[in-house]
């Protein structure tokens, strides 16, 4: 019975699926004026909609759930098993190595503050002030680069702050920027950071929905990323790497399932902490659902095929843009060549408009969802629009982002040029 409630339906054999449908596609919203209009969701970098699949995946555990690895219950044996299954899944959808760690996390932030905690001793961290916060801020002590002119240069600035740090080094980076899109060298920084005897932590959270990672075959030590951008619901992330400094480290989080034995002492002393590193920092019951449902998005991306999902992508993004192009008064923002490859995330200022005033304008008029700010990159944004550090309520240095993904249609891309369009000549 447990076997037979595992089962999942097994990718078509003629290969690629189509591309599965997301949830809430038909929502309607008001706009001015009274009138409902359909969502167009333009806000995928934030957090992406829901696959149907994921939908199914939670609802079929929902009916027969318990505690996980405690329970001698048939739910309990259940739940146990869809969770470990889970893991195995997200470990097979980045490509991780058999002896890698795959520890399941709240989000990004908190995997990437899971590593922090878990460093060897005077480990220092090297960090592009390109990053979002959940990278930039979590270390004890970094060294902070200035944002490189081209990807070349960000391989030789690491090679060179690798040089002058003595002891264990930890490179982190994104691998996918959620203010412009674009793709990092992480292979090459990868292959300088190894040289140079540390390792790197790759920041997937903007990548894995939009492109196949493969840590193994990149050679990466370390990805973080949300279940929430990967088209499952808030709450699931995952921490996948190296074992041995997650084994020895103390676990940041203390309680039930972490432990092997807690002695009569009354503080941690007596208290044996598993060496799996996956007990060890998932103390609590952990988040089953959360982590079905991310293991539901992985299934169903790879059972669509990257092909495909990334030929619609390409296919969207150029529409994006070109239609940005042709709006007079909007500037796209690039840290690099305008060609350098990226994902489905665009970020753009508009001449004599504030970007609060643009995405309030595209929401209530047009039923557009975009996101306006500094995107939790605050360094990174005043980098892009050259403007000093104003604070964090400076609307000035701000910028709109239209971001996309499964679900994306023509006609969202071309009512946001149109919107635009509007806007700029009123
Ligand atoms: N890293 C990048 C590149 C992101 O875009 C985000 C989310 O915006 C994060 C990290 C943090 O993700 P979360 O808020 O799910 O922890």
């Amino acid at each position: 019975a447990l076997h037979a409630a595992l089962a999942v339906p097994a990718a078509r054999p003629s290969g690629e699926r189509e591309i599965p449908a997301v949830l809430g596609a038909d929502l309607e919203v008001p706009v001015k004026g009274g009138r409902l209009v359909r969502y167009a969701n333009l806000d995928y970098a934030a957090s992406a909609p829901c696959l149907e699949p994921v939908s199914a995946a939670v609802a079929a555990a929902l009916p027969a759930y318990s505690s996980v690895h405690r329970g001698a219950g048939y739910a309990s044996q259940l739940t146990t098993a869809r969770y470990e299954r889970a893991r195995h899944t997200v470990r097979a959808f980045v490509g991780a190595r058999p002896d890698d760690a795959v520890v399941f996390t709240r989000n990004t932030t908190d995997a990437t503050n899971l590593l922090a905690r878990a460093l060897p001793e005077g480990t220092t961290a090297v960090v592009f002030d390109t990053e979002h916060h959940a990278s930039l801020l979590p270390w004890a002590d970094a060294v902070r680069l200035a944002p490189p002119a081209f990807p070349g240069e960000a391989v030789r600035a690491v090679d060179e702050a690798l040089t002058g740090i003595d002891g264990p080094a930890l490179l982190v980076v994104t691998a996918a920027s959620n203010v412009t899109g674009e793709l990092w060298p992480i292979a090459a920084l990868a292959h300088i950071a190894h040289r140079h005897g540390a390792r790197i932590l790759v920041d997937a959270a903007q990548l894995v929905p939009h492109r196949r990672v493969n840590l193994t075959a990149l050679d990466l030590d370390y990805v973080v990323f949300s279940g929430h951008k990967l088209y499952a619901p808030f709450g699931a992330g995952a921490l996948v790497g190296r074992a041995d400094w997650l084994a020895a480290a103390q676990p940041y989080l203390r309680g039930g399932g972490a432990v092997k034995a807690v002695g009569d002492a009354g503080d941690t002393a007596g208290t044996e902490w598993y060496d799996d590193p996956e007990a060890r920092h998932e103390a609590g019951t952990p988040n089953v659902l959360g982590a079905i449902a991310l293991a539901a998005a992985c299934d169903a991306l790879t059972a669509t095929g990257w092909t495909a999902l990334v030929r619609e992508e390409e296919r969207l993004v150029a529409r994006l843009r070109a239609g940005l192009d042709g709006v007079e008064g909007v500037h796209q923002l690039s840290l690099w060549d305008r060609d350098h490859p990226r994902v489905g995330i665009v970020s753009f200022v508009v001449d004599g408009h504030t970007a609060r005033e643009v995405a309030e304008a595209l929401s209530s008029e047009y039923g557009i969802g975009v996101r306006d700010g500094k995107f939790c990159a605050h360094p990174f944004v005043r980098h892009l629009l050259g403007a000093k550090d104003g604070g964090c309520d400076d609307v000035t240095a701000s910028a709109v982002r239209a971001s996309i993904g499964i679900g994306t249609t023509d006609e969202h891309i071309d009512r946001l040029i149109t919107a635009l369009k509007e806007l700029t000549s009123r």
